[in-house]
């Protein structure tokens, strides 16, 4: 049977290797910011038990103070990736009172109550690793199995901790001058480090899962205007029915070529970007836009009923006459057709309203351009506009 000294040095020994092959691991990937700050929090972790080890032969009331920072620091750090990886702001919210919670300990143990010391210690560190299995629960966009393995270690880990601060708690033991040594703390050695190497290596795969998803991100947008390409029409709806209250608006920017021929490839740039941004201008839930290639746009309306559709069709190609980009030759005032087609009630393919957008298009270019025009008589009559 393994003693408590032999259970510490294999915590160290752990923690070391995890936190340099997540070094590694960030050296490869530096945009993946969190795997350096875990591996920063092990770190100040593996500090904390060789000087916590050092503690249960020598107990110098400065090792046990120093020790005890640690430990908070090391959990302070590991929860701020926590926050790093999954976007939440405001570190303050947990940086203030960990350090309050720090000084207090320092405070009291200073005073000789280092049995208080190891209380408020272990508190925080349960408070700060219910934190993390908490926000990974409430904000991971993950698979939930990945999400519930990790917020159940991050609790298990917690819940040692807690044991060990209750033993004391019931025991009276304010006062130690020494390590404490009881079957909460031999138990938590195991667990901690069974629980941290898990969330170490689950770290890792959560940084693989969110490369692939960047990587996923980056093939379906449009690096020119930030809009989703045709890759990602076809991933969103692809597979989807287009019922009675659903439509798509191809849009297709007027006489495109000589505005390049022109103004030159620059400005045509700018013009795409400037009609990009009047359709994120109007997107809201419900509505996406997409960049299909060249100068052809699309927009997806779900729960919108035809007359609807075509009104904020109509809406975003008079928005956008009405933009005006300045050029060498003095403004540039550009203008948009669009045609639109709409789901069937008993379902239609998204390669089969396309081809209705498309003919409607089409039909809007055979009118004079500058319109929108869709297989519905509705829309008002104004003169950007028009109804097939
Ligand atoms: P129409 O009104 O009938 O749509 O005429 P058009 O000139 O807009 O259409 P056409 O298909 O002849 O020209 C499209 C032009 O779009 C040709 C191509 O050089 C230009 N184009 C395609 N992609 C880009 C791009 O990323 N940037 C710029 N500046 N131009 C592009
Ligand atoms: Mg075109
Ligand atoms: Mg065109």
């Amino acid at each position: 049977m393994l003693d408590f000294s032999s259970l510490l040095l294999a915590a160290a020994l752990s923690g070391t290797c995890l936190s340099i092959t997540m070094f590694a691991i960030w050296l490869t990937a530096p945009r993946a910011g969190f795997v350096l700050t875990v591996a920063c929090g092990i770190l100040v972790l593996v500090a904390h038990v060789i000087l916590f080890w050092r503690y249960t032969r020598e107990p110098d009331p400065l090792l046990c103070q120093i020790a005890l920072a640690l430990l908070s620091l090391g959990f302070l750090i590991i929860c701020l990736s926590t926050m790093q990886y999954l976007g939440v702001p405001d570190y303050r919210r947990v940086v203030l009172p960990t350090l309050v919670a720090m000084l207090v300990c320092a405070t009291v143990t200073l005073l000789g109550f280092d049995g208080v010391g190891f209380i408020v210690t272990y508190t925080t560190v349960t408070a700060l690793l219910s934190a993390i299995g908490a926000m990974f629960w409430v904000n991971g966009s993950h698979d939930r199995r990945i999400l519930l393995v990790v917020s159940f270690l991050s609790g298990t880990c917690a819940l040692s901790f807690a044991l060990c601060a209750l033993v004391l708690l019931t025991k009276g033991q304010w006062t130690l001058a020494t390590a404490p040594d009881n079957w909460a703390e031999r138990l938590n050695s195991v667990v901690a480090v069974a629980c941290m190497t898990g969330l170490g290596a689950l770290t890792l795969s959560l940084h693989h899962l969110q490369a692939q998803i960047e990587l996923k991100a980056e093939t379906m947008t449009d690096p020119l205007t930030g809009l989703m390409n045709r890759r990602g029409l076809t991933s969103l709806y692809g597979e989807r029915t287009f019922g009675p209250f659903m439509s798509v608006v191809m849009f297709d920017l007027d006489h495109f070529k000589r505005t390049n021929d022109i103004y030159g490839h620059p400005v045509g740039d700018q013009v795409l970007c400037r009609f990009a941004a009047v359709i994120k201008k109007y997107a809201r839930t419900g509505v996406d836009a997409f960049r299909l290639g060249g100068e052809e746009f699309a927009i997806v309306m779900s729960r919108m009923t035809e007359e609807r559709a075509y009104d904020f069709a109509s809406k975003i190609g008079v928005a956008f006459g009405t933009e005006i980009v300045a050029t060498q030759h003095g403004p540039l005032r550009s203008t948009v057709s669009g045609g639109i087609g709409f789901g069937a009630a008993d379902g239609s393919t998204l390669h089969e309203v396309l081809a209705e957008a498309d003919a409607a298009l089409y039909a809007a270019k055979r009118a004079g351009r500058n319109c929108v025009v869709s297989r519905t008589g509705a829309g008002k009559a104004e003169p950007a506009l028009r109804s097939a």
